[in-house]
């Protein structure tokens, strides 16, 4: 008899048990929507003071008749603004892209025109440095392929900016290759860098949010740890995969790829396909 009661106890207890995780994880889910939606309305809220921050003192800075002193506070006012709205424009994009409303668009543009694009948006920062900037583009790169221009923009420089930050001599290359797979024309992006390097304990840590190696460097240059996790959120949502390989002192490669199709010679450019 004993074993019996014994028995049912436990299935009782179990079932408790069961029962109080369900519930854990239920308020577990509520809370993180919460906080979602948290930061989410803040982030948005933040954005119209922020944007008259940094527009009162653009516009402030344009007076030609401004004293060496007014000018360097202006242009602290105008860099902590812009630094705050980025980190908010970061966590707006997490928000957007946990809650699934990123969409990939299939657009048909030059990857050539990509690539010089990036790379003229973070030349000033290169040269500022004394590193020397260059592109390998591969074979087969020529033409027009179909994919999310703006999102593969984004990702590229995410890292190139992160690849000069973490460098102070030497220099970023930016190679780009096409390789046919059975599942179609991967393209591959990778920056790599002759900076500080990551150890491997921290690499797979980077693409989860909210971390930095070192945070007092980026306290020197900005960012909190989102563009990462952003590129390998937006990377994944394109098919992609994404990746870094480190040496500690001799420098990072952070690569991605993605499947884009090309578009056949004399097809009309810029056009989404019919769906
Ligand atoms: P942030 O640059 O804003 O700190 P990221 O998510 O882009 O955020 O990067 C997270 C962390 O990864 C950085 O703080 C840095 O420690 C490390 N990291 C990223 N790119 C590099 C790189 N090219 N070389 C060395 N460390 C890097």
């Amino acid at each position: 008899g004993l074993g019996f009661v014994q028995t049912f106890s436990s299935v009782t207890e179990q079932r408790r048990h069961a029962r109080e995780l369900e519930e854990a994880k239920d308020a577990a889910v509520r809370a993180s929507r919460a906080k979602d939606e948290f930061l989410a309305t803040m982030s948005h809220e933040m954005r119209t003071p922020l944007n008259a921050v940094i527009g009162y003192s653009e516009r402030f800075l344009r007076d030609q008749a401004l004293s060496l002193q007014a000018r360097r506070m202006a242009e602290h006012i105008l860099s902590a603004g812009s630094a705050l709205l980025c980190l908010v424009n970061d966590v707006l994009d997490i928000g957007r892209i946990e809650a699934g409303i990123i969409d990939v668009r299939h657009e048909s543009f030059l990857v050539t025109a990509l690539v010089e694009e990036a790379i003229s948006l973070v030349q000033p920062l290169s040269t500022d440095k004394g590193l020397a900037l260059d592109v390998v583009l591969g074979e087969g790169l020529g033409g027009f392929f179909r994919g999310d221009r703006d999102r593969l923009r984004q990702v590229l420089l995410n890292l190139l900016n992160n690849a000069i930050k973490f460098t102070a001599a030497g220099g970023v290359r930016l190679r780009v290759a096409r390789r046919d797979t059975p599942r179609g024309d991967r393209i591959r992006f990778s920056v790599i860098d002759t900076g500080i390097g990551i150890a491997k304990s921290d690499q797979g840590k980077l693409f989860q949010g909210f971390f930095q190696v070192d945070p007092t460097i980026s306290r020197r240059f900005g960012g909190v740890g989102l563009g990462l996790v952003i590129s390998r959120r937006l990377v994944e949502r394109m098919g992609g995969a994404i990746g870094v390989e480190s040496a500690p002192g001799e420098g990072s490669t952070f690569w991605f790829e993605v499947t884009l199709t090309p578009v056949p010679p004399g097809e009309a450019a810029g056009k989404d396909p019919p769906a």
